[in-house]
């Protein structure tokens, strides 16, 4: 497999300096110069198949020989060895549910995957691979889980102290081992400039073999394909074969795996984007002006993003044909008013409890559903997060059906241990260098 940089399609590195590289120095993001389509006699059997054979299958179509077979294989069945049900739940409306992982959230299948194929690519007798995470809650939560005990990696992870939910600081806290989590006097934004000043510093970079883990990262968007084929596999199973996905988007990192998946074969007849608040994708699909803004704090905070950094792979894919684009997404915005609404109804149509960013894709399929009522197409809305993780949303009637899976008992056992840092790069650059 070979990549360029979307801010320049001539250039070529190989997968393995791309997913240690993250972002290209010129600041695109790295795409696959070819994208392969899966033959049809592949698609059309799908439901032969179980999750990590589909996930092999497409792995191996986009990586090429840039992992040999029996080692991709190993990575992928050592990764993805949870499951990712769809649960029917009214005729015609599924939801995914992508939260039976480590840590309870779809990004374990983009940091378990990244970190064994980086931890795969470390030559023996090579410098330990430093990876800093910032987090505003479940993307530290998958990456530490992602990386625990993996050989010659040592993840160090930086919340905002007091701004993450129990459960995300205990998932962040107790691991010991190859994890380290410093709780920092401050907010999401201090954590990511320090991150992103450590990166620019000389002394640390002699120093440490620093990466990054964010979802830019190649290696994570690829894993997320195989739940967009694993879905339709279960759709054929039950003799259905039109599917429209609703996807909850916040740096759009999900949907566009999911139209990496269609360019590669898979028949999606429709994308829905949604989204809270922070509307910068559907206001563009609307208008046709992209325009980022600042972010607004929500409910779903994970999704709290003004200037989405994977939308620039998705208008790559299009870039030949942006009406195409607008003809495969559709855009739907909810304010918290309406989130809270959407969990409401979920639990008394179906019993079923959603986290908030669940809650948006489902009313977002519900009212694309009404713009089109004659559609045959199964509607699958993706679970993105298990409800447990933001305990603080819901009404305590809703919050009392909420099922704590035996993981998270288990955590709340475990003690914390982190260390509290204040926002100066400084504090942050001594205490790296003094715990080496
Ligand atoms: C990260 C996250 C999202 C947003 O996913 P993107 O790939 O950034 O669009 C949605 N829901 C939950 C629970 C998340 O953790």
């Amino acid at each position: 497999m070979e990549l360029y940089s979307t801010n320049n399609t001539a250039s070529r590195v190989s997968f393995k300096d791309a997913v240690f590289n993250s972002m290209p120095q010129d600041k695109g993001l790295y795409m696959p110069v070819t994208i392969p389509r899966l033959d049809d006699k592949f698609i059309n059997h799908l439901d032969e198949y179980t999750l990590p054979e589909i996930a092999f299958h497409v792995a191996q179509n986009l990586l090429g020989d840039s992992i040999p077979a029996d080692d991709l294989k190993a990575i992928i069945y050592d990764a993805i060895n949870f499951y990712a049900p769809i649960v029917p739940l009214e005729k015609d409306v599924y939801v995914l549910e992508l939260f039976h992982g480590p840590s309870l959230a779809f990004k374990d299948f983009g940091a378990r995957f990244m970190s064994r194929v980086m931890s795969y690519f470390l030559e023996e007798g090579e410098k330990q691979l430093d990876v800093l995470v910032a987090t505003s809650g479940d993307t530290g939560g998958a990456v530490a889980l992602g990386f625990l005990g993996v050989p010659n990696t040592r993840v160090t992870i930086l919340y905002p102290k007091g701004k993450v939910s129990d459960i995300q600081e205990l998932q962040l806290t107790t691991n010991g081992q190859n994890i380290r989590a410093l709780e920092i006097n401050g907010t999401f934004d201090d954590c990511q400039a320090l991150v992103k000043q450590a990166f620019t510093d000389k002394d640390l970079n002699e120093k440490f073999r620093l990466t990054s883990a964010n979802s830019i990262n190649i290696a994570r968007l690829i894993p997320q394909t195989f739940y967009y084929f694993n879905a339709y596999a279960q759709l054929l199973k039950q003799g259905k074969n039109k599917v429209v996905f609703s996807v909850p988007s916040g740096n759009f990192g999900n949907i566009g795996a999911g139209l990496l998946a269609w360019k590669m074969g898979l028949p999606i007849e429709q994308f829905i984007a949604a989204t809270n608040a922070n509307d910068t994708v559907p206001a563009f699909l609307k208008s046709g002006v992209y325009q980022p803004k600042p972010s607004v704090a929500t409910l779903s905070n994970a999704m709290d993003v003004g200037n989405p950094s994977n939308w620039v792979r998705i208008a790559d894919m299009f870039k030949d044909d942006m009406n195409k684009l607008k003809g495969m997404i559709t855009g739907f915005s909810y304010d918290d008013t309406e989130t809270l609404a959407a969990i409401k109804q979920v639990d008394k149509d179906y019993n079923y409890v959603v986290c908030p960013h669940t809650a948006i894709a489902w009313q977002a399929l519900k009212d694309w559903k009404k713009l089109h009522p004659d559609s045959e197409a199964s509607g699958v809305f993706l679970a993105t997060a298990h409800p447990c993780k933001f305990p603080d949303v819901f009404p305590d009637n809703i919050a009392e059906k909420i099922n704590v899976p035996q993981q998270v008992k288990s955590l709340e056992e475990k003690d914390k241990q982190s260390v509290i840092l204040g926002k100066e790069f400084d504090e942050f650059k001594h205490y790296l260098l003094a715990n080496q």
